[in-house]
């Protein structure tokens, strides 16, 4: 179903909204991107195409409303890690093009990138990607390009794409190893430990950290 960009971009920041714990109509209204797009004309308009409920000053979404709401914050979000991460776009470019472009993905495009990337559970600013049925079902055709490093086999080199931790401690820890995007890790062991090889330096992983650490296989 094709709906209005503007409208589907006021759904988005429904959603935002609600992840930062607020469903004010008057605070979202004051967004300066939903100030362009939308009044409380285009709300009523909303209302009535059951793609959200107002009560005062509270918005909700509808079913309807949620499922669109979904699927535009997954492309959205995908879209940024595919342009931060694979295309290395500098980040003012990255926020309009993410935004022209994901309105322009269809489900199947969407799945694709998602199982290229290794079915991110974050986008670069560490807020979550909604699942798609990709991520759901295991072993699809297409051959991930970037996956998680516990994918590796022992001996199987990588390159570090991104870190999805949020943990600026952890991320701190693991750029003073060298271990930041962009550098190579050699799987040297998987059982016991999960031992990586970084330059000249073997390093033990931990399990938890292995599978935040997101790298595209070197041939
Ligand atoms: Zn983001
Ligand atoms: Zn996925």
């Amino acid at each position: 179903m094709a709906q209005d960009k503007g409208i589907e971009e006021v759904l988005e920041f429904i959603w935002s909204q609600r992840e930062q714990g607020s469903n004010s109509i008057q605070q979202l209204l004051n967004i300066e991107e939903v100030a362009e797009e939308a009044d409380m004309k285009t709300l009523e308009r909303m209302q009535r195409d059951a793609l959200i409920k107002m009560d005062g000053d509270t918005v909700v979404l509808t079913l309807n409303g949620e499922q669109l709401a979904e699927a535009a914050i997954r492309r959205h979000r995908l879209a940024e890690r595919l342009l931060t991460e694979v295309l290395s776009l500098d980040p003012e470019s990255i926020e309009k093009n993410a935004c022209s472009f994901e309105h322009t993905l269809s489900h199947e495009v969407t799945d694709s990138i998602c199982t290229l990337l290794g079915h991110p559970p974050t986008c670069p600013h560490g807020l979550p990607i909604p699942k798609g049925n990709c991520c759901r079902k295991t072993g699809g055709e297409l051959k991930p390009i970037v996956q998680q490093l516990s994918a590796l086999d022992v001996g199987e080199t990588g390159r570090i794409t991104f870190i999805v931790s949020n943990s600026h401690m952890r991320l701190d820890k693991l750029g003073t190893l060298g271990i930041v995007p962009g550098s190579s890790v050699r799987v040297h062991q998987k059982r016991p430990a999960f031992v990586i090889q970084i330059g000249e330096t073997t390093l033990a992983l931990d399990p938890e950290i292995i599978k935040e650490i997101y790298v595209k296989r070197v041939f």
